[in-house]
């Protein structure tokens, strides 16, 4: 059996090494992330995630939540324990606002935080995931009477939130939206409809659960442009901020699905009585501008349930690996009669393709939460511009390439095990089924893609694009020249891909308008392009830390050696992928679409 250990060496390397964590504690409010502080929240998250959130993770895929008769939803066994443990250790309110009694903390530490609770359960962490949303979004537009009335309850984990979005019509385009908000005389509006696929939106965790709700007021435009955004908690609130009346809104059933189990996914009714009872945040008519800003942070969230998977995939394929005897390896002692198959060369194929993966992803994630961090707080204004325009660009990125690979390392890690790795016992088909849900939800991988080519490329005629194609240049050449030629092959493979890259981009920026179909169909080998090259980037610059720490003497050999290795497997075995990306980008669009659609 294999237990979720957080990977605290490597997580500190990227932190501190690549993503920059002094520098982000230089940032106003960020005083409190020293390195102390950082090592001793690292450590304590990873205690929670091994004692805690593991052991229940395997008997929340089995048991799953149920709906019962009178409308409430049971967790799993133990789930509302750890939920209240998670809550009272601090966990819930990490970097929100000290004002309504969260900690403050940088995302990027946040982030090595969250990546632990992802990859020890993360059915459980949807639920702190959602009403981090929720919090966000109240937070960016709320009054300050609507701040005042939810938000320590929430910050503190005491109420819930969830994001009602979806309807049985309106998925990826929420423009279809229908649910109808009425304003009344108090100023309060009536929602009435149907919500689907609404994760948490009926637990026994807490005692209230505030819904943010996307619904169309009577004379609202058509489209987008006529949506707007409620707070419709579960039970009504008095002026005192006492649970008062129960409100108009009920789960009426749970979907039964691949994965996730333990995180009731619920079909909620707004209104079937006198209709529920709503606040409208910030203006009518901007809700889903509102849901965007906050969407980066969720669609992050979600990236990183890509790399949470893909290490507890890892840990637990090279547990098994270790352990399961089979076979004589090739080129070894010919005294041993079997070995372990982790001496099969095949086996540490697989095993190097998620380790690579698993770290490329993690530090292109953490990299872009720094930037996340620099771009609200750094002092100086056109640096947070530059910050603000670099998450643009990764925000699709870290979504779905982190999700994608996410299942492929998942399913190697199915493939480590053999038959057994098919059968429930081992918890690998799990991770697999777990991880088949994060390329759909807060925006599916098409949409992700689509995003990246239009707003984050053809809009501004390709600059950030081109701007962070040349930073990846330089480490290339970096790579060249060191004096460790063990780094050379890595740096040509970069530059290789960055070549690869800036066609594509010159392709998307200058076909986008007058061959829009074209384009949107190759979005998707666009984005992993991107994905690709980005982590050979973040691998290729651990690769010189480590190479120039190795002469220096500073640091742990095995693990500066370690990093060399992983970068070099990544640059030759993985990364040659992004030219035929770039060849699927430029030249590879028009048969998608030759076929009618007839034909099909
Ligand atoms: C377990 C689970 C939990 C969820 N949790 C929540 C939640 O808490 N709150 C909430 O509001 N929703 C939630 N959802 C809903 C989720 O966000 C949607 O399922 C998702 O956005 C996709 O919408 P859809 O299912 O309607 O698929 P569709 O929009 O019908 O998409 C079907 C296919 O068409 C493609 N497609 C659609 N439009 C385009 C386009 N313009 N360009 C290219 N391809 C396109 C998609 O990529 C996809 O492959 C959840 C869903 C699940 C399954």
């Amino acid at each position: 059996m294999s237990t979720y250990r957080a990977p605290l060496a490597e997580m500190h390397f990227v932190l501190n090494e690549l993503a920059g964590l002094s520098q982000v504690a230089t940032l106003p409010g960020f005083e409190d992330a020293t390195p102390d502080t950082v090592a001793a929240i690292l450590e304590e998250a990873s205690k929670f995630a091994s004692d805690v959130l593991d052991p229940l993770n395997r008997t929340g895929d089995t048991e799953g939540s149920r709906l019962l008769e009178n409308g409430n939803v049971k967790t799993p066994a133990g789930f509302k324990d750890a939920y209240r443990a998670y809550c009272e250790n601090g966990w819930n309110g990490l970097t929100k606002n000290p004002d309504h009694g969260g900690q403050g903390l940088p995302q990027l530490v946040a982030t090595a935080v969250e990546e632990m609770w992802h990859s020890s359960n993360m059915a459980f962490d949807l639920c702190p995931l959602l009403t981090q949303g929720a919090i966000e979004a109240i937070e960016l537009v709320g009054t300050p009477e609507q701040k005042s009335r939810f938000l320590p309850k929430m910050v503190s984990g005491e109420w819930t939130g969830t994001m009602n979005l979806t309807e049985p019509q309106a998925g990826s385009d929420l423009a279809a939206v229908r649910t109808r908000a009425v304003k009344q005389p108090d100023g309060t509006y009536r929602l009435k409809g149907n919500k689907i696929f609404i994760t948490y939106g009926e637990h026994d965790y807490t005692d209230n659960i505030i819904h943010l709700v996307l619904a169309r007021t009577p004379d609202a435009p058509e489209g987008v442009k006529g949506i707007s955004l409620f707070i419709v908690p579960k039970f009504l609130i008095d002026e005192q901020g006492r649970i008062g009346k129960r409100n108009d809104v009920r789960c009426v059933s749970i979907e039964h699905k691949l994965g996730i189990h333990a995180s009731p996914t619920c079909v909620m009714a707004y209104g079937d009585k006198e209709g529920a009872v709503g606040y409208l945040i910030g203006e009518e008519n901007r809700g889903l501008e509102y849901m965007f800003i906050m969407m980066n942070l969720a669609r992050f969230s979600v990236g990183m349930e890509g790399v949470g998977i893909a290490e507890r995939a890892y840990q637990r394929a090279v547990a098994y690996a270790r352990d399961r005897v089979q076979g004589k390896a090739v080129g070894l002692d010919k005294a041993i009669a079997s070995n372990a198959i982790i001496e099969h060369p095949d086996i540490r194929r697989m095993l190097m393709t998620m380790r690579a993966y698993t770290e490329a992803l993690r530090a292109v994630a953490y990299v872009t939460a720094a930037a996340m961090d620099n771009a609200r707080r750094h002092p100086d204004a056109s640096a947070r511009k530059r910050h603000q325009a670099f998450v643009d660009l990764m925000i699709p990125i870290v979504k779905a390439h982190s999700t994608e690979v996410g299942q492929q390392v998942a399913s190697l890690g199915v493939q480590v095990h053999g038959g057994m790795g098919y059968i429930e016992e081992t918890g690998a088909a799990q991770h697999l089924r777990d991880a088949r849900i994060t390329t759909i939800y807060e925006g599916t991988t098409g949409i992700q893609a689509n995003d990246l080519i239009g707003r984050k490329t053809a809009r501004d005629g390709g600059a950030t694009a081109r701007a962070v194609v040349a930073e990846i240049a330089e480490v290339a050449t970096k790579l060249r020249r060191h004096s460790n030629t063990a780094l050379h092959p890595i740096g040509a493979s970069l530059e290789e891909a960055c070549t690869a890259l800036l066609q594509a981009v010159d392709f998307v920026v200058a076909n986008y308008a007058s061959r829009a179909r074209e384009v949107h169909a190759s979005a998707v080998s666009y984005l992993h392009l991107w994905g690709m090259t980005a982590g050979g980037w973040q691998l290729g610059r651990a690769a010189l830390i480590a190479a120039d720490a190795q002469v220096s003497g500073a640091g742990d050999n095995d693990f500066l050696a370690s990093k060399i290795a992983t970068a070099r497997f990544y640059a030759l075995s993985l990364l040659p992928q992004a030219a035929s990306y770039a060849r699927a980008v430029v030249q590879g669009s028009e048969p998608a679409l030759e076929l009618a659609a007839e034909q099909f």
